[in-house]
């Protein structure tokens, strides 16, 4: 769960990072998590190989999960790390990662970031072959469909050729395949996985801020369908088979990924201001000032300025002390929430026609209430609000916790009456073409399914999207997407 304004915001799972040193990597590990925090805030782990894989997980922030006496216990070169929110499988310990497993080679711990379309299937293929389950979680298929496929041969790079072909969906992986760290970036290359280096250890992780905060150095980002395989000395690489074009979750430049790193060749900070620029073309407006929604709208306020010449002017401001709400059922709850993390500065926007600025809209009830406070609290002569992000009308399949079509405000709604329920004088989406713009991505490369409706991968009772299917790029050996185990 997310705290305040963030509560009511989609949220990802999860974050991953993997390393292979010649020293203990649990201190690493434990701050690369903390710098990855904001992709998973329900539970943390690690675990690292040493003689045997040992493994700590808890439900809680990193911080609340272990004390500095759990990390020197966690001695070990080798080891993988994971924060996680659930998209599939409930909040509880046992879908906490990494997930570990007994194969005929040793054991096996995984880190998972995404969501398996079929993993029922494989399941239910996996029990039937005697395999038993401790959690709900489609990772713990993953780990216990690799297993299955070691048992075959003992060859673990095969194995891993052999299982990620009957995968569909998203995936960046990282496993710990007893003292070896291996991480997987799925054929479509939806999350993001990046390799670089710290202190002498070869290390991959969810996002390049990891390098950058632990005074490492960014290498690259793995390749769609590229496996790599971590020593202190350096990785190698092979790939599975691939399409010609990815499907990069528009959403990690949009929301999820922190600004200061570099997704796919963009810096996510870069990348929004021109968000913001190009939803300044699109929709400009009569104002007076631009006001961005703490923090999330802050860089595509910056770009909506420069492109309106309008100013920026910190009109909210966010209590950051304020303890996690945890559990908010009610509406007014939330409406509580939203009054206990902001405020207006009630002098910069009295009597201003305000431009408020925000990534993106899902439910509506936290930017409905927002508006209320500038005009209410702070006196606002209008507020027009602008969205980084076109509508969001169709659910995630791909990692993402967005189900149902009824959660979103813009779902059978068009824009004149979004904004009439938020109450704003006015609302501009970005449009899907601005996004690709701003995003300087080819369209076939990105996913835009909650947009769309259509997804890049064949899910039951949706449509795919006008590129490759993933059966068409399968080889030969390749099995089609709905194959068994
Ligand atoms: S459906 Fe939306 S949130 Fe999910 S992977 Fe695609 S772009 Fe990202």
């Amino acid at each position: 769960m997310r705290d305040g304004l963030d509560a009511f915001k989609p949220t990802d799972k999860c974050g991953i990072i993997g390393i292979a040193g010649r020293e203990p990597v649990a201190s690493n590990l434990y701050y690369g998590l903390r710098i990855l925090q904001h992709r998973g805030q329900e539970s943390a782990g690690i675990a690292v190989y040493d003689g045997e894989i040992k493994a700590r997980r808890g439900m809680g922030l990193v911080h609340e999960v272990f004390a500095q006496d759990d990390i020197e216990a966690l001695r070990g070169n080798v080891g993988i790390g994971h924060v996680r929110y659930s998209t599939t499988g409930s909040s509880v310990l046992e879908n906490a990662q990494p997930i570990t497993c007994q194969s005929s080679i040793g054991d096996i711990a995984l880190a998972h970031n995404g969501d398996i379309v079929n993993s029922a299937d494989l399941k239910a293929e996996l029990q039937r072959k005697g395999w038993g389950f401790m959690s709900s979680s489609d990772s713990e298929v993953i780990v216990r469909l690799l297993a299955n496929e070691i048992a075959q041969t003992g060859d673990v790079e095969r194995a891993m050729r052999e299982f990620t072909s009957v995968l569909v969906g998203a995936y960046s992986l990282v496993l710990l395949v007893k003292d070896t760290v291996y991480a997987i970036r799925d054929p479509l290359a939806v999350r993001p996985l990046c390799v670089g280096e710290i202190d002498g250890s070869y290390v991959v992780a969810s996002e390049s801020v990891v390098f950058d905060t632990l005074g490492g150095k960014f290498i690259r980002d793995l390749k769609a369908g590229e496996i790599v395989k971590l020593s202190p000395d350096g990785f190698q690489s092979f790939r599975i088979p691939h399409p010609s074009h990815t499907a990069h979750c528009m959403f990690e430049w949009v929301y999820f990924s922190r600004p200061d790193s570099v997704l796919d060749g963009r810096l996510v900070y870069d990348a929004r201001v021109r968000v913001g620029q190009e939803l300044a073309r699109e929709h400009p407006v009569e104002g007076d000032i631009v006001v961005p929604v703490p923090e999330s709208g802050r860089a595509q306020a910056q770009g909506y300025s420069r492109a309106s010449g309008l100013p920026v002017i910190e009109g909210l401001i966010k209590n950051r002390y304020i303890e996690r709400t945890f559990i908010m059922p009610e509406p007014t709850d939330r409406e509580i929430s939203v009054l206990l993390k902001l405020n207006p500065i009630r002098s910069a926007v009295k009597g201003k026609r305000i431009v408020l600025v925000d990534d993106s809209i899902v439910r509506g009830t936290t930017i409905k209430k927002i508006v209320r406070i500038l005009r209410d609290a702070g006196g606002a002569k209008e507020v027009h609000l602008r969205i980084g992000c076109p509508p969001i009308r169709a659910p995630c399949f791909l990692g993402i916790d967005m189900k149902t079509r009824d959660q979103f405000i813009a779902n059978g709604r068009t824009v004149e009456e979004v904004a009439t329920f938020i109450g704003a004088d006015s609302l501009g989406y970005l449009s899907i073409q601005g996004l690709i713009k701003a995003l300087k991505h080819p369209r076939d490369d990105l996913c835009l399914g909650c947009l769309t409706g259509e997804y890049p991968v064949e899910i039951p009772g949706e449509k795919v999207r006008g590129v490759k299917p993933l059966e068409t790029f399968a080889t030969a050996k390749r099995a089609p997407a709905a194959r068994k185990v």
